[in-house]
């Protein structure tokens, strides 16, 4: 018989003990409201709010269809929106997919968020809104962001879809901006298989997202334009059953960073630990030498079936259907440098131990 070693990838979804997960599918069986906001979305929101210490909370599709029922919600229908090119693609595409216009600004050499002090010379009469994203769940500059953003009246959205139980300066990461947005796909930090959820400031604008994610009526009464941002009562089962486990996941996440940590600190860059910032662990990102270097360390890993990610690149700035090119040389060198490290809950210390001295070995040679 031969062994047929098992692919590690940048990361597996959290599965919660099956007969947990179908004691809430039994509700959902026996409520027979599979969706349109039934009692388990309900409750995941309430749990979803105590948990991460925020006071609302719109659980929706998936996170990028939040990102776009927040543009619409704050009223955000033409003009240029400054965003990160450092980002997963649907930060940009949302934008894009509303008929809007990204506007990059370059980002910080040490955490990889948008550089505040770059923003206010991208600032035109065509400026509506500000969109950065808390990479990897670094905290964005969110009081050089506001003050930008009261100087020109502009709004904040934070794609927070990263941050999920990260806190900055006592408050969750989730809490900054007219609206964060987060994302709970299957391979984020907690997931519903998918999902999404807006987090958002202003009272009307609460009730309006409300209605937006429901085609913008309530019974026969047609008030706006909407779409479909509803999420079901199976999903929430999921969401449900996974977070009595946020702890033990957060802290074998925390386990795995630190063991990198140990191995890698003399021979990668690490992003910069920052003040006032209570990390979620969510991505083990490093940055190599040169793109030679990263793609000689991806060919050896690869050769014991481990499989670390490109996150992110390329560099959102250089994507073939913007086609006005912006330069981005900070995001633009990072991206060809920077690799997510296998990170996930179920991955055990000694593989991690195998990887970190494999990139050792592999760099030092
Ligand atoms: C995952 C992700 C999204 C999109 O979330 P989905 O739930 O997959 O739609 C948006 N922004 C960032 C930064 C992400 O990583």
């Amino acid at each position: 018989m031969t062994l047929t070693k098992e692919k590690v990838f940048v990361t597996k979804s959290f599965m919660p003990p099956l007969n947990e997960y179908m004691q809430y599918v039994e509700k959902v069986f026996n409520n027979a409201q599979l969706t349109n906001g039934g009692p388990l979305v309900k409750e995941l929101e309430a749990k979803l709010i105590d948990y991460l210490g925020i006071d609302n909370i719109q659980y929706v599709t998936n996170g990028t269809i939040a990102l776009q029922l927040a543009l619409r919600a704050l009223d955000i229908e033409e003009g240029e929106v400054i965003t990160t090119p450092f980002t997963y693609v649907a930060t940009t595409s949302a934008i894009l997919w509303e008929k809007l216009k990204p506007v990059y600004v370059d980002i910080e050499p040490d955490n990889f968020t948008i550089d505040p002090n770059k923003i206010e010379e991208k600032i035109t009469p065509k400026t509506c809104a500000i969109m950065p994203v808390h990479v990897f769940g670094y905290a964005c500059d969110v009081d050089k962001i506001q003050k930008i953003a009261d100087k020109y009246n502009l709004k904040v959205i934070y794609d927070a879809a990263h941050s999920f139980g990260a806190r900055y300066k006592g408050k969750s990461l989730a809490s900054y901006g007219d609206i964060s947005t987060l994302s709970f796909h299957a391979t984020k930090l907690f997931h519903t298989v998918e999902g999404g959820a807006c987090i958002i400031k202003d009272e009307i604008v609460k009730k309006e997202l409300d209605l937006l994610k429901r085609f913008g009526h309530n019974g026969d009464e047609h008030f706006c334009l909407g779409i479909n941002g509803k999420q079901s009562e199976i999903h929430a089962a999921m969401g449900l059953s996974i977070l009595p486990y946020m702890n033990e996941i957060l802290e074998k996440r925390r386990r795995i960073c630190k063991l990198y940590d140990e191995l890698l600190k003399d021979v990668v860059q690490l992003p910069d630990k920052q003040k006032d910032h209570e990390h979620n662990y969510a991505y083990y990102p490093v940055v190599f030498k040169s793109e030679e270097e990263l793609i000689r360390v991806f060919e050896v890993l690869k050769q014991d079936e481990i499989y670390p990610r490109r996150y992110f690149y390329p560099s959102l700035n250089k994507l073939p259907y913007i086609l006005e090119y912006t330069p981005c040389p900070i995001s633009e060198d990072i991206s060809k440098r920077i690799a997510c490290l296998p990170l996930y809950p179920a991955l055990d210390l000694e593989t991690v131990e195998k990887i970190g001295k494999t990139i050792r070995n592999c760099i030092l040679g």
